[in-house]
């Protein structure tokens, strides 16, 4: 149960050294401050440790104490091997990215997640689905293993639990969401500076990018699902990134009577991720798992292979049938 593997994760952070902390590719404010979070513990644990991504992880998180030691492998590859590895906030080995020639052939891994997808992928696991965000996990973890709370660990905890709740305000917003953040803001969290930084503030590239999508967007299914295509092309004449165009999902879904909303985006040539968002009745980890990918009940994604106007109709069938069985 829950108490216990809290227990087992706080041995395992006690009795191995030289540890490996990982999240996931294309990193939020969960999986960046639940990283650096099991760093801020480590550390006042004295132990040594390397926080590490696939990629490059946004600059606006770089508020977060510790940012600065995020390595992103692609930059700089790593030549080391790691006997004790911890994953946050991925769903499955695939959501690491290319990480794993650092794991030592004997390598423990511990997976700590709140994904109703998580597939135990870790040798020891602590996942609790109906938690928020990993980082309430990591808040649990922290009094359960009895590790001190301080103002870096409470900010990156905070982070987590501020971002996966969309500003405390989606449905996985609990009595104990409400509770912990509260516990943390008393360490010196500074809660209209963390919104502003994770919320409020929008790039230019993701203005630009957004009033194109916008201009585009196609309602489908009697109106009720709402999506949005951003093409190579349109990245380019922007001049938007990737990151820039995240939170285009949440536009889709907004809107009066839709029921999923949906962005496909062409991260690479002919490799779409997709990302959904529901409002009330459609499981979207179901459907993004059928996909390949995952995620919670209302917001979820995958990647898939294929032009961006295959992938549309592909999944636009998908999610016609979806809602056809799920409404009867
Ligand atoms: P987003 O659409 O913001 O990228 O992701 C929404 C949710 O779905 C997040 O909880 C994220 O972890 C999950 N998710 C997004 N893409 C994937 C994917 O490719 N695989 C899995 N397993 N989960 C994903
Ligand atoms: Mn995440
Ligand atoms: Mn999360």
């Amino acid at each position: 149960d829950y108490t216990r593997s809290l227990e087992e994760a706080a041995r395992f952070l006690r009795a191995h050294d030289r540890f490996l902390v990982l999240s996931h590719i294309s990193p939020d404010g969960d999986a960046t401050g639940s990283a650096l979070a099991v760093a801020h513990i480590l550390k006042d644990l004295g132990k040594s440790y390397t926080v590490i991504n696939e990629g490059d992880t946004p600059a606006k998180f770089s508020f977060l104490p510790g940012f600065e030691q995020i390595r992103n492998l692609s930059a700089s590859p790593l030549e080391d091997t790691f006997s004790a590895v911890i994953a946050v906030d991925c769903a499955d080995r695939s959501r690491m990215g290319r990480v794993e020639h650092l794991f030592a052939s004997d390598a423990e891994l511990l997976n700590i997640d709140h994904h109703p997808t998580n597939d135990s992928f870790g040798t020891l696991n602590l996942i609790r689905t109906d938690a928020a965000a990993t980082a309430e996990i990591l808040y649990d973890l922290t009094v359960a293993g009895d590790f001190p709370m301080q103002p870096d660990l409470a900010l990156c905890l905070y982070t987590g639990l501020l971002t996966d709740t969309g500003g405390f305000r989606y449905s996985n917003t609990t009595p104990h969401v409400m509770e912990s953040a509260a516990r943390l803001l008393a360490y010196g969290v500074n809660p209209g500076d963390v919104a502003e930084r994770c919320l409020e503030v929008i790039t230019l590239g993701h203005v630009h990018i957004l009033r194109r999508a916008l201009a585009r967007l196609e309602l489908s299914h009697q109106n009720q699902v709402a999506s949005v295509a951003v093409s190579r092309q349109d990245l380019a004449e922007t001049g938007a990134d990737r990151e820039d165009a995240g939170g285009l999902v949440n536009y889709c879904r907004n809107i009066e009577g839709v029921e999923v909303g949906i962005s496909f985006v062409e991260a690479e040539p002919d490799v779409i991720k997709v990302s959904f968002r529901a409002r009330s009745y459609v499981n979207v980890a179901e459907l993004a798992k059928k996909l390949g990918g995952g995620g919670h009940a209302k917001a979820a994604g995958c990647t898939v292979k294929g032009s961006l106007e295959e992938v549309q109709r592909q999944v636009l069938a998908l999610v016609g049938e979806a809602m056809g069985s799920e409404r009867g």
